[in-house]
């Protein structure tokens, strides 16, 4: 069967699914994008998605075309038209196709909206179980992070470097400090058994997933700084974990071909993991 996407009001086959190439998301990157895990046919942490959508859309001055409730039925529909059991729900929001290639803001222009969903095995994935290496690079993205912009051509990038290095996620790097993974949130566990991950800021993108994995932390009374790190603190951390919609918590077992902890995804991970997935099969909606 082929797969059903949604485009400014229709359901179409993906094929036919199209947008103009005067679409500002193609020429300037002027979007936003957001994705959210389903689990069991419904949507997880979608809420919170949703509220960093209209964040997002707003710290860039774009009026989404749809309200947020109008949006998650159209989330939820086109799960139901494609028996999606579990994967991911894409949807994307650019400013428009205007008549020209201006760079200033359209007049009249309705904004673009698009979803499609993806199939992915989020709870039984074979890295949740192996974790995932990860290759190091200079983070060289814009300075307004924490905006879910479709301008990914630095992620592209590194992520192309850590395909080529068999790893699974590269993290990015500034002033000596990790900044997040390519599209996840870093953490580590120290000796002395607090989870760290970097504060939010424009320095990041603000998960979705890290956000709900710090306040189930939390309410376990577990320990949590949310500060920097750097690679030398990780390499000599207990445990390492990376977080996300579609991938939910997985251990980090190698930085840069040198083992963190003793190469396997530590049981700090596995309880988060554990927790978050509960927590997410709890939630969905
Ligand atoms: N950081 C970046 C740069 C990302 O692209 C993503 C997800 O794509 C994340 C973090 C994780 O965010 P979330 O947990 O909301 O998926």
């Amino acid at each position: 069967m082929e797969k059903i996407a949604y485009v400014n009001g229709s359901y179409v086959p993906l094929s036919e699914a199209k947008v103009s190439v005067l679409d500002r998301g193609f020429l300037f990157a002027d979007g936003i994008y957001e994705v959210a895990a389903v689990l069991d046919g419904k949507l997880v942490d979608n809420a919170s998605h949703l509220a960093r959508l209209e964040r997002s859309v707003g710290e860039i001055r774009l009026e989404l075309p749809e309200t947020i409730a109008r949006i998650q039925e159209i989330q939820k529909e086109l799960v139901a038209r494609n028996k999606l059991v579990n994967g991911m729900v894409y949807l994307e929001v650019t400013r428009g196709a205007d008549t020209g290639r201006d760079f200033a803001f359209p007049k009249g222009v309705k904004p673009t909206l698009v979803m499609f969903t993806s199939e992915k095995d989020i709870v039984g994935a074979p890295s949740a179980r192996t974790g995932i290496n990860v290759i190091t690079v200079p983070d060289i993205r814009w300075e307004r992070r924490d905006i879910k912009s479709v301008a990914l051509l630095a992620q592209v990038l590194a992520k192309q470097a850590a395909a080529e290095a068999g790893a699974g996620e590269a993290w990015m790097i500034e002033d000596g400090k990790v900044t997040e993974g390519g599209s996840s949130s870093a953490f580590i566990l120290t000796q002395d058994d607090v989870i760290v991950t970097r504060q939010n800021g424009s320095e990041i993108l603000p998960g979705c997933t890290r956000k709900a994995v710090v306040a189930l932390a939390e309410e376990r009374q577990l320990r949590v700084e949310e500060r920097a790190f750097s690679i030398e603190e990780a390499l000599a951390a207990k445990e390492a974990f990376i977080t996300s919609a579609s991938l939910f918590v997985q251990g980090v077992v190698a930085i840069d071909g040198k083992k963190v902890g003793n190469g396997k995804p530590g049981p700090m991970t596995d309880r988060l993991r554990e927790i978050y997935v509960e927590f997410a099969k709890a939630t969905a909606v």
